[in-house]
């Protein structure tokens, strides 16, 4: 969306508290019948261990009811944590039973990216909604093939686009929608970590790529929420810095650049070599937003000076887990109240199209 100059004069003192009315107004309705999402856990790592089990123990509308796992021992001692029945724990070879489970209404898929179309897929034929980890699959033709299967079985495909749900993401949305900072011109973000050898994410088969695929992607769907526009042009470049072995197959680094068609230009930065607490800010005519940190699992902080008005510094007290709370219960009420998430497969796909674009602008390729 462009922001137009004819905001300018609107009086635009937005308090963080509308931000949380917006977030609380995507929760669901807690179901009168006190119902809740049966949760079926694809893969016990550390997302699902420590941030979206944790978070479904205090969830209204979300609760574990199953799990998959190619480690017994780990999924029983999980499965009594949880209270799920061991009849209800499934490896990856009897996962298609799923289907007979009533227990389970969706899915939620916490593996290696590269499984993540295989076990949407097989959800999806054995009846389930599924709610997906980012980034939804490592080909553009892997993430229309998700989206294809859950459409024929007519169940609901979420990517878990955790921050598109928090309040303080929600609330710089809304700093730049109500035209607070004049008209946008310039966005930078950044996200990255120092990656440990040995670990799926340099692997390519598994990871199907490099930072890109895994955190860069939080500043490339930031840019997109933040503009609400789609970038028309995008430009990449990759290097590997470390020669340690540990970027044989995935890129260490990648810087891009995106023009959207109002005019705006982002520019990005990811990397495995060095630890970045991701962030973005938002240049506009009237002002500077700045989010640091923007993707982490608590502790957002968001601070805009805007011309005439106070400055604006609100660091957000919410503690891990609750964004995957929110996450959870959001989807809950997509399936319960049959509405398509806001995250849903084509706003993954927008992504793999776009990081693809990205690849290919630096000589390289997306997938195994
Ligand atoms: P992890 O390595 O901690 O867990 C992966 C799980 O997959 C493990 O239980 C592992 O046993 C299982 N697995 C099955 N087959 C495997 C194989 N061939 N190789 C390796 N593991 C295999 O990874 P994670 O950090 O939990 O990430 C899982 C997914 O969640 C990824 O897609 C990642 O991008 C995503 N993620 C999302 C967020 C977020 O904030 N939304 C954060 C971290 C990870």
């Amino acid at each position: 969306m462009k922001i137009t100059r004819r905001y300018f004069g609107r009086s635009l003192a937005l308090s963080s508290t509308a931000a949380y009315s917006l977030a609380k107004a995507q929760e669901p309705a807690v179901q009168a019948s006190g119902r809740k999402l049966g949760y079926c856990i694809v893969g016990l790592g550390r997302i699902s261990l420590q941030h979206f089990m944790p978070a479904c123990k205090t969830a209204k509308a979300s609760q574990v009811v199953a799990l998959v796992s190619g480690h017994r021992d780990k999924a029983e001692k999980t499965a009594q944590e949880y209270g799920v029945p061991s009849k209800n724990i499934y490896s990856y070879q009897n996962y298609n039973d799923i289907a007979d489970n009533k227990d389970i209404d969706a899915v939620y898929i916490a593996l290696p990216n590269s499984m993540h179309a295989e076990y949407t897929i097989r959800a999806a034929n054995a009846g389930k909604h599924v709610l997906c980890e980012k980034p939804m699959a490592t080909s553009v033709k892997d993430s229309e093939a998700m989206i294809a299967a859950c459409k024929a079985a007519g169940k609901k495909l979420m990517i878990a686009y955790r921050c598109q749900y928090e309040p303080t993401n929600l609330r710089a949305i809304q700093l730049i929608r109500d035209g607070s900072l004049g008209t946008i011109q310039a966005i930078e973000s950044a996200n990255g970590f120092v990656e440990k050898a040995g670990e799926w994410r340099l692997n390519r088969k598994l990871a199907g790529g490099g930072p890109l695929m895994d955190v860069g992607i939080y500043s490339l769907n930031a840019c997109r929420y933040l503009t609400g526009e789609e970038p028309s042009h995008v430009e990449g470049f990759c290097s590997v810095i470390d020669r340690d072995g540990r970027f044989s197959e995935v890129e260490e680094n990648v810087g891009w650049t995106m023009r959207f068609p109002s005019g705006v230009v982002a520019s990005c930065n990811t990397t495995y070599g060095a630890n970045m607490n991701g962030y973005y800010r938002v240049h506009g005519s009237q002002g500077i937003l700045h989010v640091e940190p923007a993707f982490a699992y608590q502790g957002l902080h968001l601070k805009a000076q805007i011309k005439g008005q106070p400055e604006i510094d609100e660091p957000n007290q919410e503690k891990d887990p609750a964004q995957f709370v929110r996450e959870a219960d959001y989807f809950a009420s997509c399936v319960f109240e049959n509405k398509e998430p806001k995250s849903n497969g084509e706003e993954g796909l927008r992504d793999m199209k776009l990081m693809a674009d990205i690849y290919k602008s630096c000589n390289r390729s997306m997938g195994a």
